[in-house]
């Protein structure tokens, strides 16, 4: 494949990740050089923005840095420590920004985010579960999203129109979150598709959770289970075009399934590299917003995505929309993450608040009032947080775009 060939250094192979054991050589050569702690040094713009580790940042001890977890990893192959809850803590409170993982693999080839998601999976089959995550999985495994709602009402707000897949251009993927959290949002994206002539399909109750928790969970075969599901049942529809409107189920589709070697016959796209060009030729019909904001890159459409970046897009499209972006100091590869990584919104939802709070001092010292992303996770954890106004990207293309 070769968009794997092209990410050579950042996909890490699956069959060396299996076991925990088999990475002592990786946990030798972390040098403590402290890159995965901090911002690139060239654009640490502002002294008050040079952390990069959210969870880190919090904690303020070594052991909640990537450098201070993998000497818990080395100390437990060594069988000079064992397994606790403090450990299980450390794990779980990791957002799963990519910061530490795409600075280390690219220098020092550490791969310590690697090394984190392989201790859990090792953690979960000696010990179980965390306590936090149970609900979560159970939901999962019994209705195929996180929140346990039925299969069948994923996409009941979506209204007529829907093509099917033999005259679709596109299978839209809403994902769990705007599915079942944010169908108003979700429902802008379809009027955006509609409003631009686009005749798109979904997969309904077909339609699973992409997998993203269960990797994070430590439950790597169950996402595989997951990951592979989507897969056939998205090549199953036969379209040759898949638009993600959740960066962390893009994400899976681009970087779990690189590294496990799974291939599909359709392009994936996110929503704002879909709409991009064919905004572009509806420029006519996009009123201009007139108003300053500045713009979080999310993290699942930064890092983990590497060498192929959604972070010009968001902003092309800000400005057709008459929409100027004040940037905050920490952006693009460098980016902030809101909290809502690694299902730490519902297993240390305290922490998911603070992280995004910290993110909030960052884009209210821009001196604007609005903040705008492109991913669900982000809006939740930073709405009602400030006094910014928040707005996902895909509710301002929709009001500015004219039928
Ligand atoms: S994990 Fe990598 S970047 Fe972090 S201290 Fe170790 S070698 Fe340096
Ligand atoms: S992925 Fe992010 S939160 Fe987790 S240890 Fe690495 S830098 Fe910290």
């Amino acid at each position: 494949m070769g968009e794997l060939k092209e990410r050579k250094y950042w996909i890490f192979p699956a069959e060396r990740r299996r076991v925990l054991d088999e990475l002592y050589d990786l946990t030798l050569l972390c040098n403590k050089c402290l890159y995965c702690r901090f911002v690139f040094a060239p654009e640490a713009s502002d002294s008050r923005f040079v952390i990069a580790c959210p969870r880190g940042d919090v904690f303020k001890h070594a052991a909640y840095y990537a450098e201070g977890t993998i000497e818990i990893a080395r100390s437990i192959i060594e069988k000079r420590l064992n397994w606790n809850k403090t450990i299980e803590q450390i794990l779980y409170t990791c957002t799963d920004c990519g910061h530490c993982e795409y600075w280390c693999s690219n220098a020092m080839r550490v791969y310590p985010l690697t090394i984190m998601e392989v201790m859990k999976e090792t953690y979960v089959k000696e010990h179980g579960l965390p306590d936090k995550w149970k609900p979560v999985i159970e939901n999962l495994e019994k209705t195929k999203n996180q929140f346990g709602r039925p299969a069948e009402e994923r996409y009941k707000w979506l209204p007529d129109g829907v093509s099917s897949p033999k005259y679709a251009d596109v299978v839209l993927v809403a994902g769990d979150v705007y599915a079942y959290k944010l169908s108003n949002i979700a429902l802008a994206a379809v009027n955006v598709l509609k409003k631009l002539g686009v005749r798109f399909t979904v997969l309904y109750e077909n339609e699973w959770h992409s997998g993203y928790l269960l990797f994070r969970a430590g439950l790597r075969d169950k996402g595989l289970e997951f990951l592979k599901h989507n897969i056939e049942a998205l090549s199953a529809t036969g379209v040759k075009k898949v638009v993600f409107l959740d960066p962390h189920d893009y994400r899976t589709f681009k970087k779990e399934a690189l590294e496990e070697g799974l291939t599909y016959d359709f392009e994936v796209q996110h929503f704002m590299e879909f709409v991009l060009p064919l905004l572009k030729k509806a420029e006519h019909r996009l009123e201009k917003l007139n108003i300053k904001a500045t713009y979080h890159d999310p993290c699942n459409l930064t890092r983990h995505i590497m060498p192929f970046p959604v972070w010009d897009q968001p902003r092309e499209i800000l400005h057709l929309i008459g929409i100027e972006v004040v940037e905050m100091p920490r952006k693009r590869l460098n980016t902030y993450c809101c909290g809502g990584g690694g299902g730490v919104p519902f297993s240390y939802p305290s922490l998911a608040k603070i992280i995004a709070n910290k993110r909030l001092e960052e884009a209210k010292s821009t001196g604007v009032e609005v903040l705008i992303t492109s991913c669900p996770s982000c809006v939740w954890t930073f709405t009602g947080e400030s006094g910014m106004r928040v707005y996902d990207i895909i509710e301002l293309i929709d009001k500015a775009l004219i039928r």
